[in-house]
Protein backbone atom coordinates (compact mmCIF):
# COMPACT_ATOMS: atom_id res chain seq x y z
CA UNK A 1 0.00 0.00 0.00
CA UNK A 2 1.61 3.52 -0.82
CA UNK A 3 1.62 6.79 1.21
CA UNK A 4 -0.53 9.28 -0.77
CA UNK A 5 0.82 11.08 -3.34
CA UNK A 6 1.34 14.67 -1.69
CA UNK A 7 3.22 12.61 1.10
CA UNK A 8 6.00 11.77 -1.45
CA UNK A 9 9.09 14.30 -0.46
CA UNK A 10 8.79 17.76 -2.71
CA UNK A 11 11.76 19.92 -2.96
CA UNK A 12 10.89 23.65 -3.80
CA UNK A 13 13.60 24.73 -6.32
CA UNK A 14 12.91 28.55 -6.55
CA UNK A 15 11.55 30.68 -3.24
CA UNK A 16 11.73 34.19 -1.63
CA UNK A 17 10.63 33.24 1.05
CA UNK A 18 13.03 35.85 1.82
CA UNK A 19 10.72 38.37 0.04
CA UNK A 20 8.60 41.06 2.60
CA UNK A 21 5.27 39.31 2.08
CA UNK A 22 6.10 36.37 3.05
CA UNK A 23 9.06 36.54 6.04
CA UNK A 24 6.33 37.92 8.31
CA UNK A 25 4.60 34.97 8.14
CA UNK A 26 7.87 32.47 7.95
CA UNK A 27 6.60 30.11 10.84
CA UNK A 28 3.15 29.51 9.50
CA UNK A 29 4.73 29.13 5.83
CA UNK A 30 6.88 26.47 6.90
CA UNK A 31 4.57 24.81 9.24
CA UNK A 32 2.75 24.50 5.84
CA UNK A 33 5.50 23.15 3.85
CA UNK A 34 6.14 20.60 6.53
CA UNK A 35 2.45 19.40 6.46
CA UNK A 36 2.59 19.07 2.45
CA UNK A 37 5.70 17.12 2.81
CA UNK A 38 8.15 19.55 1.23
CA UNK A 39 11.48 18.99 2.83
CA UNK A 40 13.65 21.39 1.21
CA UNK A 41 13.07 24.98 0.26
CA UNK A 42 15.97 27.03 -1.86
CA UNK A 43 15.30 30.34 -0.82
CA UNK A 44 16.85 32.31 -3.65
CA UNK A 45 17.98 35.85 -3.11
CA UNK A 46 17.14 39.07 -5.50
CA UNK A 47 19.89 41.36 -4.65
CA UNK A 48 21.68 41.95 -1.86
CA UNK A 49 19.95 42.23 1.11
CA UNK A 50 17.48 39.74 -0.20
CA UNK A 51 20.82 37.54 -0.65
CA UNK A 52 21.81 38.09 2.76
CA UNK A 53 18.57 37.31 4.07
CA UNK A 54 18.59 34.15 2.56
CA UNK A 55 21.48 32.85 3.86
CA UNK A 56 20.19 33.95 7.28
CA UNK A 57 17.16 32.16 7.42
CA UNK A 58 19.03 28.87 5.59
CA UNK A 59 21.39 29.43 8.68
CA UNK A 60 18.12 29.37 11.19
CA UNK A 61 16.27 26.81 9.29
CA UNK A 62 18.94 24.35 7.97
CA UNK A 63 17.02 21.23 8.09
CA UNK A 64 14.38 22.76 5.33
CA UNK A 65 16.10 25.82 3.77
CA UNK A 66 19.17 26.57 1.91
CA UNK A 67 20.57 29.83 0.35
CA UNK A 68 21.44 30.94 -3.60
CA UNK A 69 22.74 34.41 -3.61
CA UNK A 70 22.81 36.71 -6.84
CA UNK A 71 21.44 40.14 -8.03
CA UNK A 72 18.18 39.91 -10.18
CA UNK A 73 18.50 41.41 -13.53
CA UNK A 74 16.13 44.03 -12.54
CA UNK A 75 18.52 45.48 -10.34
CA UNK A 76 21.37 44.98 -12.79
CA UNK A 77 22.55 48.25 -12.96
CA UNK A 78 23.11 48.60 -9.61
CA UNK A 79 25.89 45.73 -9.22
CA UNK A 80 29.07 47.38 -8.61
CA UNK A 81 32.59 45.62 -7.70
CA UNK A 82 31.48 45.65 -4.18
CA UNK A 83 28.47 44.17 -4.65
CA UNK A 84 30.16 40.98 -6.04
CA UNK A 85 32.74 40.84 -3.37
CA UNK A 86 29.65 40.79 -1.03
CA UNK A 87 28.26 37.78 -2.64
CA UNK A 88 31.33 36.08 -2.92
CA UNK A 89 31.88 36.80 0.73
CA UNK A 90 28.18 35.12 1.56
CA UNK A 91 28.79 32.55 -0.92
CA UNK A 92 31.59 31.24 1.16
CA UNK A 93 28.99 30.42 4.00
CA UNK A 94 27.90 26.45 4.00
CA UNK A 95 24.00 27.01 3.73
CA UNK A 96 24.62 28.60 0.33
CA UNK A 97 24.44 25.79 -2.85
CA UNK A 98 24.13 28.24 -5.73
CA UNK A 99 24.56 31.49 -7.57
CA UNK A 100 21.51 33.40 -8.55
CA UNK A 101 19.03 34.39 -9.74
CA UNK A 102 20.75 36.65 -12.21
CA UNK A 103 19.97 36.45 -16.23
CA UNK A 104 18.00 38.73 -18.86
CA UNK A 105 15.11 40.03 -18.32
CA UNK A 106 14.14 42.15 -21.98
CA UNK A 107 10.51 41.84 -21.07
CA UNK A 108 9.96 44.72 -18.33
CA UNK A 109 14.09 45.90 -19.21
CA UNK A 110 14.48 47.35 -15.51
CA UNK A 111 18.45 47.47 -16.28
CA UNK A 112 19.72 48.12 -19.57
CA UNK A 113 20.78 45.22 -21.65
CA UNK A 114 24.28 45.92 -21.63
CA UNK A 115 24.17 45.80 -17.88
CA UNK A 116 22.04 42.91 -17.87
CA UNK A 117 24.40 40.84 -19.80
CA UNK A 118 27.26 42.45 -17.70
CA UNK A 119 25.92 41.28 -14.56
CA UNK A 120 25.16 38.04 -15.96
CA UNK A 121 28.60 37.30 -16.67
CA UNK A 122 29.82 38.23 -13.39
CA UNK A 123 27.48 35.73 -11.94
CA UNK A 124 28.62 33.12 -13.89
CA UNK A 125 32.07 33.97 -13.52
CA UNK A 126 31.53 33.51 -9.27
CA UNK A 127 29.64 30.45 -10.23
CA UNK A 128 32.61 29.00 -11.92
CA UNK A 129 35.04 30.00 -9.20
CA UNK A 130 32.99 28.68 -6.48
CA UNK A 131 31.91 25.28 -8.44
CA UNK A 132 28.38 26.46 -8.02
CA UNK A 133 25.27 26.10 -9.78
CA UNK A 134 24.06 28.88 -11.72
CA UNK A 135 20.30 29.86 -11.70
CA UNK A 136 19.07 31.80 -14.22
CA UNK A 137 15.74 33.96 -15.17
CA UNK A 138 15.09 34.74 -17.99
CA UNK A 139 11.96 36.99 -19.82
CA UNK A 140 11.84 37.61 -23.47
CA UNK A 141 15.22 37.23 -23.90
CA UNK A 142 15.74 33.51 -24.75
CA UNK A 143 18.29 33.22 -28.00
CA UNK A 144 20.29 36.09 -26.20
CA UNK A 145 20.75 34.00 -22.90
CA UNK A 146 21.05 31.13 -24.82
CA UNK A 147 23.77 32.13 -26.97
CA UNK A 148 25.65 33.74 -23.75
CA UNK A 149 24.86 29.83 -22.16
CA UNK A 150 26.35 28.18 -25.56
CA UNK A 151 29.62 30.09 -25.25
CA UNK A 152 30.16 29.95 -21.33
CA UNK A 153 28.63 26.55 -21.12
CA UNK A 154 27.96 27.14 -17.17
CA UNK A 155 27.40 23.12 -15.09
CA UNK A 156 25.52 23.12 -13.23
CA UNK A 157 22.98 25.09 -14.92
CA UNK A 158 19.30 25.65 -13.43
CA UNK A 159 16.99 27.51 -15.64
CA UNK A 160 14.09 28.64 -13.71
CA UNK A 161 10.20 29.39 -14.43
CA UNK A 162 11.49 27.90 -17.70
CA UNK A 163 8.97 29.41 -20.56
CA UNK A 164 10.77 28.97 -23.58
CA UNK A 165 9.10 26.91 -26.77
CA UNK A 166 10.69 23.41 -27.92
CA UNK A 167 13.79 24.24 -29.39
CA UNK A 168 14.54 26.75 -26.62
CA UNK A 169 14.43 23.66 -24.29
CA UNK A 170 16.15 21.45 -26.70
CA UNK A 171 19.31 23.87 -26.97
CA UNK A 172 19.27 23.96 -22.86
CA UNK A 173 19.01 20.56 -22.30
CA UNK A 174 21.99 19.96 -24.61
CA UNK A 175 23.90 22.17 -22.35
CA UNK A 176 22.94 19.78 -19.67
CA UNK A 177 20.77 22.79 -17.99
CA UNK A 178 17.89 21.62 -15.56
CA UNK A 179 14.35 23.95 -16.40
CA UNK A 180 12.05 24.81 -13.34
CA UNK A 181 8.55 24.68 -13.76
CA UNK A 182 5.97 26.21 -11.21
CA UNK A 183 1.98 27.83 -11.14
CA UNK A 184 2.03 28.67 -14.44
CA UNK A 185 1.59 25.19 -15.86
CA UNK A 186 -1.53 25.37 -13.40
CA UNK A 187 -3.03 28.13 -15.58
CA UNK A 188 -5.48 27.85 -19.04
CA UNK A 189 -3.57 30.20 -21.15
CA UNK A 190 -0.09 27.81 -20.88
CA UNK A 191 -1.22 25.45 -23.29
CA UNK A 192 2.52 25.68 -25.22
CA UNK A 193 3.81 25.07 -22.09
CA UNK A 194 2.70 22.23 -20.63
CA UNK A 195 3.47 20.91 -23.89
CA UNK A 196 6.82 22.04 -23.47
CA UNK A 197 6.73 20.38 -19.98
CA UNK A 198 5.19 17.48 -21.04
CA UNK A 199 8.50 16.41 -23.73
CA UNK A 200 11.19 17.90 -20.57
CA UNK A 201 12.96 14.31 -19.29
CA UNK A 202 12.03 14.26 -15.30
CA UNK A 203 15.68 13.92 -14.71
CA UNK A 204 15.77 17.74 -15.85
CA UNK A 205 12.50 18.76 -14.30
CA UNK A 206 12.59 20.73 -11.31
CA UNK A 207 9.55 21.84 -9.22
CA UNK A 208 9.45 25.05 -8.31
CA UNK A 209 6.93 28.16 -6.79
CA UNK A 210 8.83 31.40 -7.09
CA UNK A 211 6.73 32.19 -4.22
CA UNK A 212 5.51 34.84 -3.61
CA UNK A 213 4.64 35.42 -7.51
CA UNK A 214 2.90 32.95 -10.18
CA UNK A 215 0.56 31.00 -7.22
CA UNK A 216 -0.93 27.88 -9.26
CA UNK A 217 -5.01 27.40 -9.35
CA UNK A 218 -6.90 27.53 -7.47
CA UNK A 219 -4.74 29.75 -5.68
CA UNK A 220 -4.21 32.17 -8.40
CA UNK A 221 -3.76 36.25 -7.78
CA UNK A 222 -2.82 35.19 -3.47
CA UNK A 223 0.63 34.77 -2.15
CA UNK A 224 2.48 31.93 -3.44
CA UNK A 225 3.76 29.19 -0.90
CA UNK A 226 5.85 26.15 -0.79
CA UNK A 227 3.16 24.22 0.77
CA UNK A 228 1.13 24.86 -3.36
CA UNK A 229 4.45 22.61 -4.95
CA UNK A 230 2.15 19.84 -4.81
CA UNK A 231 -0.51 21.48 -7.16
CA UNK A 232 2.56 22.06 -9.43
CA UNK A 233 3.92 18.32 -9.28
CA UNK A 234 0.24 17.29 -10.20
CA UNK A 235 -0.01 19.52 -13.09
CA UNK A 236 3.53 18.37 -14.44
CA UNK A 237 2.11 14.61 -14.23
CA UNK A 238 -1.46 15.30 -15.62
CA UNK A 239 0.17 16.68 -18.61
CA UNK A 240 2.60 13.75 -19.03
CA UNK A 241 0.20 11.63 -18.12
CA UNK A 242 2.18 9.73 -15.65
CA UNK A 243 1.76 9.37 -12.12
CA UNK A 244 2.34 12.09 -9.46
CA UNK A 245 4.61 9.82 -7.53
CA UNK A 246 6.51 9.29 -10.90
CA UNK A 247 7.12 13.21 -11.41
CA UNK A 248 8.08 13.53 -7.62
CA UNK A 249 10.45 10.78 -7.70
CA UNK A 250 12.18 12.01 -10.31
CA UNK A 251 12.43 15.70 -9.78
CA UNK A 252 13.47 15.31 -5.74
CA UNK A 253 15.94 13.41 -7.06
CA UNK A 254 17.49 15.90 -9.56
CA UNK A 255 16.69 18.61 -7.25
CA UNK A 256 19.35 16.99 -4.58
CA UNK A 257 21.52 16.28 -6.75
CA UNK A 258 21.61 19.88 -9.00
CA UNK A 259 22.02 21.77 -5.39
CA UNK A 260 23.83 18.99 -3.19
CA UNK A 261 21.28 18.54 -0.85
CA UNK A 262 21.14 15.74 1.27
ZN1 LIG B 1 12.99 34.89 -11.69
ZN1 LIG C 1 12.70 34.32 -8.46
Amino acid sequence: MGEPSTLLPLVDTHAHLNHPRLLSKLGQILRRAREASITHVVVVGYDLPSSEKAVELAAAHPDIISASVGIHPHDASDVQPESLERLRALAQDPHVVAIGETGLDFYRDLSPRDMQRQSLHQHLDLARELSLPVIVHCRDAQEDLLSILESRRPAPLVWHCFDGDQEHARRALDLGAFLGFGGRLTHRAAADLREVASQVPLNRLLLETDCPYLAPEPHRGENNEPSYLPLIAQAVARTRGCSVEEVTNASTRAARAVFRIT
